[in-house]
């Protein structure tokens, strides 16, 4: 057989891998070194090779778009499509057995899956409800509690109190949350996975079918199993399985999420005899980047210890921008990607890293100015918006009335008549009578509800019992259609003055041809809406709307993790920020904070730029901070730091000037002009620059004069002199 085109193009290390026994093995290596490559010519390897049937392979990738990836590689590896070869992401996976055997998971047919907005809403609803002392009992931690619990496999009755009347109390509220969760048919992540576990542990017949079944599991990204995703793993491999997992131990960045790295040690006593392979020579970036990632991870010291080298190019230094503020951070960010977009690069080369999603309004606002394209990864993504989740819930509750939470999100939306004490009526009724606020409506609008608050609810009822029964037997897209026109949500939110009701209305509409774009998986058994929903509330943001037009990629440095391209940017590189203020009071929260640094690094291929400003809004917050200490672990030789040069036309040079000049390396804005730069004008006296715009002859410059106020003037005829 012609093996060349799988082991073509891997270096012997990887070949290793690739070619290894049907053992259990462990690939442990730096970021760029080929891992997800050997994963996939290990997939391609067992189909063509050892002749194993796609069937009996099954791949776990980090994220949908990886899972989607690593399906086309193997495909034109293999020269054909591979049908029945299951591959995604561990809550995807579970998602996908959850429904297959939903009987046996003790699940309604129709469960919907709830994403962490849902859940905090309900859990806060359920406080309401057990009339807890909301000063007491913050929902955000007692949603962490719930999932930290389910993250580590436990059950309400797993959990010891040790005594302490609080940690009784989160117990309960979990109890409680459950039992919401269970009647409404509602499953969250965590759930997902806890489930998926139950179920295999719980059914021996599945389970020895799922062995029989999944000889090969291959897993990506091994370093942030958390230990129920562990767990699945384990059990699902049994004695007879074959788990063949890469990953890198620098690399693990969700710690707080529940990962644990040490299940890499955990595996090769788990699975005693592991095939270790090391792979050590770095394909993606130049040395440049590679040694200063190398020389950043260095400072962390739990650490398995790795040796990355690389025969490539020495490349470009690392360029450092220190902004004056964010607005100032962004216009260089602009101008350095409209230099690359003129080069004739793709657009989709660059991208735009940031530690928090909050970071990412300014890029936009700046790409938006510069007609440059963009994709927002993440952050508020299309699924997660407010007038995309009203929509969804109407097709939710027409799918399942007991979605108490799609319910009361709706009963309201648009405005109907229906008030609070109303819907506080309802949840009385349906606590009391453990039944879901659908049930409670239709009881109380017939017994205990006036004329007008009865008249209001029974047309809602009536409108949602219409709803399911027009769209009956439609096509997903008309049936999107219809729900939302039927549901007046579009008269609703043109009401909303200006852009921000334009922008929802016109989200309705790309929700209606998403609906249009989706097509059903044939092997997945449940109706396409179900499959929709699934999919909406699984893989937010995946999806988004100018998918295929050629655009700069924005994205958090966590969604970042396995991509890699040619320019990256790390922008509001500030302690505080980067590393994050909550993590620098910790050694071990720090350490982490400095993976995903390396994370960040390691991303780039050719030209990396680091950004910092030295003032910063954020959340509505004027902050000064230091740049990231992070920067400071790189070594001065692989850095070119990059500061405005001062360029007015026909200036006076004053000395200063002169001796900034000679120090200041490149020059980045076009005018030469540094924000924050302190001018005399004749006539106006003393001031500062705010802000600049435009080139050459139409240069402008605007300038905040103590005694004048604030002005924009042309530069070349200003006259400005330095100070
Ligand atoms: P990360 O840790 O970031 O997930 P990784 O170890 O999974 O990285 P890959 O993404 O598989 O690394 O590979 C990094 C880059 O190097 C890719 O562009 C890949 O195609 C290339 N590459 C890997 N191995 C080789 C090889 N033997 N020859 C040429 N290119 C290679
Ligand atoms: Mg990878």
């Amino acid at each position: 057989m012609d093996v060349t085109p799988i082991l073509d193009s891997l270096n012997d290390a990887q070949r290793q891998a690739v070619t290894s026994p049907s053992e259990p093995a462990l690939v442990i290596a730096g970021a760029g070194s080929g891992k997800t490559r050997v994963l996939v010519h290990r997939a391609a390897w067992l189909i063509e090779v050892e002749g194993i049937s796609p069937q009996c392979l099954l791949a776990v990738t980090f994220t949908n778009k990886a899972a989607a990836e690593m399906r086309s590689r193997i495909e034109s590896l293999l020269n054909v499509p591979v049908q029945h070869l299951w591959i995604g992401t561990f809550h995807g996976l579970a998602h996908r057995m959850l429904r297959r055997h939903w009987r046996e998971a003790s699940l309604p047919q129709n469960f919907q899956i709830i994403d962490s907005d849902d859940q905090l809403r309900l859990i806060k609803r359920l406080l309401k409800n057990l009339e807890a002392d909301d000063s007491r009992w913050v929902p955000r931690e007692i949603q962490w509690f719930i999932n930290a619990q389910k993250d580590e496999g436990l059950r309400p009755q797993h959990i010891d109190d040790e005594g302490d009347p609080n940690r009784r109390q989160m117990i309960s509220f979990y109890r409680s949350y459950e039992e919401i969760c269970q009647r409404g048919g509602l499953v969250d992540f965590a759930e997902l996975l806890l489930r998926a576990h139950e179920l295999l542990r719980d059914n021996a017949g599945l389970l020895e079918h799922y062995r029989r079944r999944f000889q090969h599991l291959l897993v990506d990204e091994f370093q942030d199993t958390n230990a129920i995703q562990y767990a699945w793993l384990r059990l699902l491999a049994g004695s007879r399985g074959v788990p063949f997992v890469v990953g890198d131990d620098d690399q693990s960045i969700y710690r707080w999420r529940g990962a644990r790295v040490e299940h890499i040690h955990r595996f090769q006593k788990d699975f005693p005899g592991t095939n270790v392979v090391k792979l050590e020579q770095n394909y993606r970036s130049t040395e440049t980047i590679l040694n200063a990632a190398n020389a950043v991870i260095a400072n962390n010291s739990s650490r398995m210890g790795k040796n990355l080298w690389t025969d490539g190019a020495t490349g470009e230094a690392i360029k450092v921008y220190s902004a004056y503020n964010e607005r100032d951070e962004a216009d260089f960010i602009v101008g350095r990607l409209r230099d690359w977009i003129a080069q004739g690069h793709a657009r989709a080369d660059a991208a735009l890293l940031y530690r928090s999603n909050a970071q990412s309004r300014v890029l936009e606002e700046g790409l938006i100015n510069a007609r440059i394209p963009y994709r927002v990864y993440g952050g508020l993504r299309f699924f997660e918006r407010a007038e995309i989740k009203d929509a969804l819930a109407y097709l939710r509750l027409i799918s399942n009335r007991d979605d108490d939470s799609s319910f009361e999100r709706i009963v309201n939306k648009p405005t109907r008549g229906i008030g609070a004490r109303t819907v506080e009526m309802m949840r009385a009724y349906a606590r009391a009578n453990a039944c879901s606020l659908w049930r409670a409506a239709g009881a109380i609008a017939s017994d205990d509800l006036n004329g007008r608050a009865a008249n209001a609810v029974n047309a809602f009822m009536s409108l949602i019992e219409r709803m399911a029964r027009e769209t009956n037997g439609l096509d997903l897209h008309d049936k999107v259609d219809h729900v939302i026109h039927l549901s007046s949500l579009v008269e609703f939110f043109r009401k909303d003055k200006g852009e921000k009701g334009e922008t929802r209305i016109e989200n309705l509409a790309e929700l209606v041809s998403a609906a249009k774009s989706f097509e059903p998986d044939p092997a997945e058994e449940m109706s396409p809406l179900d499959e929709f929903l699934s999919h909406a509330a699984l893989e937010a943001g995946e999806g988004q709307a100018d998918a295929w037009e050629d655009c700069v990629q924005l994205m958090t440095m966590h969604s970042a993790k396995g991509l890699e391209f040619p320019l990256v940017f790390m922008c509001g590189m500030e302690d505080g920020l980067f590393p994050h203020q909550r993590s620098v009071a910790d050694s071990q929260g720090l350490e982490e904070e400095r993976r995903l640094c390396y994370v960040g690094i390691t991303r780039a291929m050719q030209t990396l730029y680091i950004t910092h400003a030295e003032q910063r809004r954020l959340h509505g917050m004027d902050n000064f901070a230091q740049p990231s200490r992070f920067i400071a672990e790189i070594p001065d030789e692989f850095i070119e730091e990059i500061r405005p040069r001062v360029q007015v036309s026909r200036p006076v040079r004053s000395p200063r000037q002169a001796q900034y000049a000679h120090t200041a390396g490149g020059n980045d804005n076009e005018l030469g002009i540094r924000l924050g730069q302190r001018v005399c004008h004749k006539k106006f006296g003393d001031g500062v620059i705010l802000n600049y715009e435009g080139q050459g002859a139409h240069a402008r410059v605007e300038v905040n004069f103590e005694n004048a106020g604030t002005k924009w003037l042309v530069l070349s005829y200003a006259n400005l002199e330095l100070m």
